[in-house]
């Protein structure tokens, strides 16, 4: 079950709330892709309301598992997105003060049934890393051999170059002597 916020009512009498939650990961119908070790992902919600609209914003601390670009191998990364938001009442037009392209401006269409987990999806998907790497100075697999050379680092493109070089022939004529 997502979890439902009901802005109109919790905001009835007054104009600021803070709330923590813990959502089980699976709740937040990411790709198939996604995975965690982690159980829930825990959320730091802040809220505040405003003439014509509710400013949201949250803390996310989640961990997920994603595939290394260069070598493949499986890893962990803590993914920890900040957000701001503004979810406005009003339907939003060209003319409107706020341009969406400044603020991350919503329009919010029902104010008493908000779907927090759809927002915490969207925030995770937004925030992976398009080219996941395992470490900064991952070296990847081998394209020769197909080693994994953070692993076992291989002499197959220091060979290739080596037989590449304008003296390999010269190299090859004193090898036979
Ligand atoms: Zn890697
Ligand atoms: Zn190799």
């Amino acid at each position: 079950m997502p979890i439902i916020i009901n802005l109109k009512e919790d905001l009835k009498n007054e104009n600021f709330i803070q709330r923590n939650y813990s959502i089980p990961f699976k709740n937040l119908n990411l790709p198939e892709e996604y995975s965690s070790e982690k159980d829930n992902v825990d959320v730091n919600l802040y809220i505040i309301k405003e003439k014509d609209s509710y400013v949201l914003s949250m803390d996310i601390d989640s961990d997920i598992k994603l595939q290394c670009g260069r070598c493949l191998e499986p890893y962990h990364m803590h993914l920890t997105p900040k957000s701001n938001v503004v979810l406005s009442k009003k339907k939003l037009d060209g003319n409107s003060e706020l341009s969406e392209e400044d603020l991350n401006v919503e329009y919010l269409e029902d104010e008493e049934n908000f779907n927090l987990n759809e927002l915490i999806r969207e925030e995770i998907l937004v925030d992976t890393p398009m080219k996941p790497l395992c470490s900064e100075d991952c070296k990847g697999i081998c394209p020769i051999c197909g080693a994994n050379k953070n692993i076992n680092p291989c002499n197959c493109e220091k060979e290739q170059k080596r037989k590449e070089s304008p003296f390999s022939k010269l190299n090859q004529l004193l090898d036979k002597k």
